[in-house]
């Protein structure tokens, strides 16, 4: 086992965009594991946008990121040493490792990996946090119907790309909105989408319109501010609005003015945010379905992946600006 343990910490708090130098990598020693615990090396990180918000030292969904502390984060990585009659050197897992190379955790904490369902990185995709998330807020909160339109933000992204394949899976009519032509290109291709329209063009509004001819059912939002602006008046009557993130704020402190919200009364919009760790029952149900569509290769997931611990900042700032098709994630192992 390694005696040395390389992480990165948080340094200091952004004050809007994210900079390099609010992170530092340094060299820990490596525990070794105690009664219950077990060591696991990491072989692949998730950097994710509500790493963003954690990095601010405000009231929020989850408690802030400390300072001089490794920044907090999820990985999958094999158990290098175990001192739990549940675990074995070479066993796979998920943990809350933190951005470290070694993570050292309770063995009641980590979730074992079966490699020879999926590659090892779906854990951090479909059949984890990410898969939850796209389930929950479109089938549990958005409960879409056979030959509604689902609109969905974010598109080429880790959760919305799920969304759109889940949309169809359910005889809906899936549009996607990115950030760029070959994006669009690629959920309209390799996704499978039915139409998919770019938030950066001049014509984004009159697109957008072309894309919904009956309207918006149902709009999952994963980035608010203009992007919203454009989808509330083609929302119908009775949509669902499941609010999973609204990117495009995470960066700007200043606050936004909430807007008029008679068009929610007069179309009965119903306009809900979530976090996917309240629903921790429904988890299940969304690893079922997303492992089911696996096992019949009805589910394409794409990953972005930067290499090395130390590259990790700068896969978490191009995430947050675009960077990525599909998940981010960052690899320790060569
Ligand atoms: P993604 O893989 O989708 O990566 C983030 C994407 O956001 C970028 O690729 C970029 O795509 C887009 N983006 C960045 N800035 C803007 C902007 N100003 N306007 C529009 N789009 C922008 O990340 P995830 O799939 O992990 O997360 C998607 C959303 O879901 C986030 O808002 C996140 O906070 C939220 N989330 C919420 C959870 C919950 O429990 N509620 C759990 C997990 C995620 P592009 O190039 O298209 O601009």
């Amino acid at each position: 086992m390694p005696d040395k343990n390389r992480q990165i910490l948080l340094r200091r708090r952004p004050k809007g965009w994210v900079t390099p130098d609010c992170f530092e990598l340094v060299e820990a020693e490596l525990p070794k594991p105690g009664p219950g615990e077990a060591v696991v090396r990491v072989h692949y990180l998730s950097v994710d946008p509500y790493m963003r918000g954690m990095m601010d030292d405000a009231k929020s969904y989850a408690a802030p990121a400390k300072l001089n502390e490794p920044m907090p984060g999820e990985g999958v990585g094999e158990v290098i040493a175990a001192n739990d009659a549940s675990l074995q050197p070479g066993q796979f897992v998920l943990g809350d490792f933190g951005w470290r190379t070694h993570g050292l955790a309770r063995a009641r904490d980590l979730i074992p990996i079966d490699p020879a369902r999926a590659p090892v990185t779906a854990w951090l995709g479909p059949l984890g946090m990410i898969g939850a998330t796209a389930w929950i807020g479109l089938m549990h909160i958005g409960q879409p119907r056979k030959g509604e339109t689902v609109v969905v933000s974010a598109a080429a992204g880790a959760v919305g790309s799920l969304v759109g394949q889940l949309a169809r899976d359910a005889g809906c009519r899936a549009v996607g909105i990115a950030g760029a032509a070959e994006k669009c290109g690629f959920v309209t291709g390799e996704l499978g989408f039915d139409a998919a329209v770019d938030y950066k063009s001049d014509r984004f509004v009159d697109q957008l319109a072309a894309a919904t001819p009956d309207g918006i059912d149902v709009y999952f939002e994963n980035v608010g501010g203009a992007v919203f602006d454009a989808v509330l008046p083609r929302l119908n009557r009775f949509a669902r609005v499941p609010v999973c993130g609204l990117i495009s704020r995470y960066n700007t402190p200043e606050p936004r003015p909430i807007r008029d919200a008679r068009p929610f009364l007069v179309n009965r919009i119903r306009y809900e945010g979530f976090i996917c760790t309240d629903r921790m029952n429904l988890w299940p149900k969304a690893h079922e379905a997303f492992g089911r569509m696996i096992a019949e290769h009805r589910l394409v997931w794409r990953e972005t992946v930067a290499q090395g611990i130390e590259n990790a900042p700068a896969a978490f700032i191009s995430m947050l600006k675009g960077g990525n098709t599909g998940k981010q994630l960052v690899k320790l192992v060569p």
